[in-house]
This record gives C-alpha cells, structure tokens and sequence, in this order.
C-alpha cells in the first residue's frame, strides 16, 4: 500500500511550526508495512489543497491530510477535499448528534460549519477536540493538533496495511564514504534496503520483508565493518 501525506497550514511552511505530523505519521505507517511515497505541505488555500490532493488520490492507494479543519477562515481542509473529490460540503448529523450527546454542545452554540464534511463522507470523531474528520473516498482527513491527529489515526490505522518489514539498526564508525563498498556487496548478497544516515557515526538502516534474510544481512555487515 502506498500513501501520500498532505500536511496543510501556512505556520508549516514559514518554520513557525515544525511538521512533526508527518514524521509520527510517516513512523506509524511504516511500522505497518505501508510505503509513504510523497510528504507534501501546502498553504491554507483551498485550490493548492484541492489540486494536490486530488492528483495524489489518483496516483496512490490514500491520501492522508492533516491540519486546517474547524470553523475557522484558515480552516479550508474540508473545501479543498470536498472540491478535490467533487463534492459539497453538508453538515454532518452523526458529529451533531455526537457532539451534543459526549461534548454537551447544542447546535445552536456550534459555529456554523463546525460539523461540515464532503457530502457522503464517512466521519471520524474528534475524541480530543471538536472538528471531525473524515474518510471521502480514499481520502483520510485528519486534524491538525497532534494530540487530536494522533487518536482519530489510531482509530483508522486498521484501513493501512502493507507488507510486513523487519528492521535493524547498526551503527558503525566508519566514514560513510568508505562504506560504499559493503553497501554494494551487501545489497548483492541479500534481499535488503540499505538506508545510511550519517551523524558523528553512521546510523544504517536494514529493512526486510524476510527476517530470516535481515539477520543474516545484518550479521555478515557486522562482521565486516567497524561497529562503533
Ligand atoms: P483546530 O480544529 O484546533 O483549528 P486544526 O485541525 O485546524 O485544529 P490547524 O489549525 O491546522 O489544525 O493547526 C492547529 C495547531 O496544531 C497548530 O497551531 C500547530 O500547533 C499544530 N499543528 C498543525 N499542523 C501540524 C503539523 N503538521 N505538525 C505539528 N503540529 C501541527
Ligand atoms: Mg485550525
């Protein structure tokens, strides 16, 4: 399964804000086998939203979005969506009647557009918030507080699942550049992927879907660098 991340909000894009959505998210979808193809961060405009969104839902089996969601005139997450899969925007009954019933809010006392999701969206109640979330088609519309994206992921994470991957970590102390060697040779020998993240040693990443094939991938690199 392969998914494209949308991260929406102008606070991103400036450096106010760091995208830590996308590498918790980008954590857990890997942790379940599924491959994340693109992260992309757009601004709080409705046709970037819709534009990216839209040619994304097209090239990849789901598209995950955070941030932008509520009432607010920066919140124009649902918009984009709603255009993206050629859809109005209606109010939800089922988060009206939820808010009212765990929340204690009168519809009177929402602001208008608080319960608004694509029109036949399935929607995802916000258990640490109030704007819901939805799933439109392939199309996962998360919020954007951490705290809030995080509980309604976890209450969709059962709809991503690809391949079991087995990973190790080594770190070995060596100059990367030296390493280029037994990267090739361990590549020939063995069903892995290679990641190299060079610090003050070298974090190298092996990922499997055979456990068998990673520890003996990771044995035999072990024994042929220098393991710091
Ligand atoms: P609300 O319903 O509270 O308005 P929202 O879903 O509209 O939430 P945003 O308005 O986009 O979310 O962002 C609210 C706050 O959440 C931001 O000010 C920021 O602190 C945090 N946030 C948003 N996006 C991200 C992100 N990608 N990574 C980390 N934090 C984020
Ligand atoms: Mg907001």
């Amino acid at each position: 399964m392969d998914v494209a991340l949308v991260c929406v909000g102008d606070e991103l894009l400036a450096g106010d804000t760091v995208n830590t959505n996308a590498a918790w998210l980008g954590e857990r979808l890997a942790e379940r086998g599924v491959n994340v193809e693109r992260v992309t961060v757009v601004p709080d405009r409705v046709a970037d939203i819709a534009r990216t969104v839209n040619e994304y839902r097209a090239a990849y089996d789901a598209v995950v979005t955070t941030g932008g969601l509520g009432p607010t005139h920066d919140d124009l997450t649902m918009e984009g969506v709603a255009a993206a899969v050629g859809r109005t925007l209606e109010p939800s009954e089922a988060v009206l009647e939820r808010l009212a019933s765990e929340g204690g809010y009168a519809r009177e006392d929402l602001a208008a557009g608080t319960a608004d999701i694509p029109a036949g969206a399935r929607p995802l109640h916000n258990v640490e918030g109030v704007a819901p979330g939805c799933v439109v088609e392939n199309v996962y519309v998360l919020p954007g507080v951490p705290a809030e994206m995080k509980a309604m992921f976890e209450a969709v994470a059962g709809e991503f699942e690809g391949e079991e991957r087995h990973v190790d970590f080594l770190v070995v102390d060596e100059p990367e550049s030296a390493l280029v060697d037994r990267f090739a040779e361990l590549q020939e020998r063995f069903d892995v992927i290679v990641g190299s993240y060079p610090g003050d040693d070298v974090r190298v990443k092996l990922q499997a879907t055979d456990e068998t094939e990673l520890e003996a991938a990771t044995e035999w690199l072990r024994a042929n660098v220098e393991v710091a």
